[in-house]
């Protein structure tokens, strides 16, 4: 299939290679040149422009960080119209970045108001599952438009789940990311308050690991540099999961619990923290480095 995927950051890069890897014709379009040079050496056709990257093109891939990128991506802004615009009828759009539900709806109804398939397909499994292709894809869109996805979804992912119609995916995904930064947050709180009492926190990972505590970020994502190889931790916090990224799925989360009355205490403690942590000057820092806050500096 004749694929363009945009947005080649942490994840994108993995996902669009494995797209290239599985056999698909795909083209891929990043603003950041570094981001486009370094897949451009691996294989990967990259473009000068999203417009260019379309040219026909039977399914379009998004991997943005927030609504705003999606919104001017495909709806466009005052000054130029987005890529909904110039994509053909039949078109299979996928957007896999975590925003708003709202958005994925209103950007689904516009697709469709063009005879294009959208739908929304956020993902967990991080930059290592990305790169693997193993992903857990939450969708949102109906029956026929996620079987003619499924076989894109497949060539990145593991597990598809199918949460219901155009946003539903997204609301998914913003309720396990909401108990991910709780698990983070309550993980680092555990190894900091050992650690200060002398354990050795790769011993103690693996005790709380295997015990009531174990959760997974003691299996996959330690927060402290050394205890796992491939972790972000051992990286220096680098190429995993921003910190500002987490702050905006928490946004997300709170803003959808305002809305429906829902009560949110430890997702409204952790986006404080987070935020107070950003306030630091480490948001583009992976989310796990939450754990300097509750340490004394080294
Ligand atoms: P990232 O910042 O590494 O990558 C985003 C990329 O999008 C950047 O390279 C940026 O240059 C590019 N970009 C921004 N606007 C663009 C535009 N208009 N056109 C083309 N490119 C544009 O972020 P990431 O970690 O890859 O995350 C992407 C999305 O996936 C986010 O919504 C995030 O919340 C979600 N997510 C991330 C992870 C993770 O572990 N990193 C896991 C699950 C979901």
């Amino acid at each position: 299939m004749k694929i363009a995927f945009i947005g080649l950051g942490n994840m994108g890069s993995g996902m669009a290679l494995n797209l290239h890897k599985a056999g698909h014709e795909v083209t891929g379009f990043d603003l950041s040149d570094a981001a486009k040079s370094q897949l451009a050496a691996q294989g990967l056709q990259v473009a000068a422009s999203a417009v260019d990257a379309v040219q026909g093109a039977q399914a379009v891939i998004t991997m943005l960080p927030a609504s705003e990128h999606v919104e001017q991506l495909f709806i466009g802004t005052a000054e130029q119209a987005g890529l909904l615009a110039i994509l053909p009828a039949g078109c299979l759009v996928i957007d896999s970045s975590t925003i708003a539900a709202d958005t994925s709806r209103s950007v689904g109804a516009a697709a469709a108001a063009r005879g294009i398939d959208f739908l929304d397909a956020p993902v967990s499994g991080g930059t290592a599952g990305a790169a693997a292709g193993t992903l857990t894809f939450m969708v949102g869109a109906s029956d026929s438009t996620l079987a003619r996805a499924k076989p894109l979804l497949e060539a990145m992912g593991k597990n598809i789940f199918h949460a219901g119609e155009i946003g539903a995916g997204q609301t998914a995904k913003i309720c396990n990311n909401m108990l991910l930064a709780v698990q983070m947050a309550g993980t680092c709180e555990a190894l900091a308050l050992g650690i200060a009492n002398g354990l050795d926190p790769k011993v103690l990972s693996e005790i709380m690991r295997r015990s009531s505590g174990g959760n997974w970020t003691l299996e996959v994502y330690n927060p402290v540099p050394g205890v796992q190889e491939n972790s972000a931790a051992s990286r220096g916090y680098t190429g995993g999961f921003g910190t500002d990224l987490m702050l905006k799925d928490l946004g997300l989360a709170l803003n959808n619990a305002v809305k429906n009355k829902a009560a949110t205490p430890l997702g409204t403690l952790a986006r404080s923290l987070y935020a107070a942590h950003s306030l630091q000057g480490r948001g583009a820092e992976d989310f796990s480095s939450i754990i300097k806050m509750l340490q004394k500096p080294v």
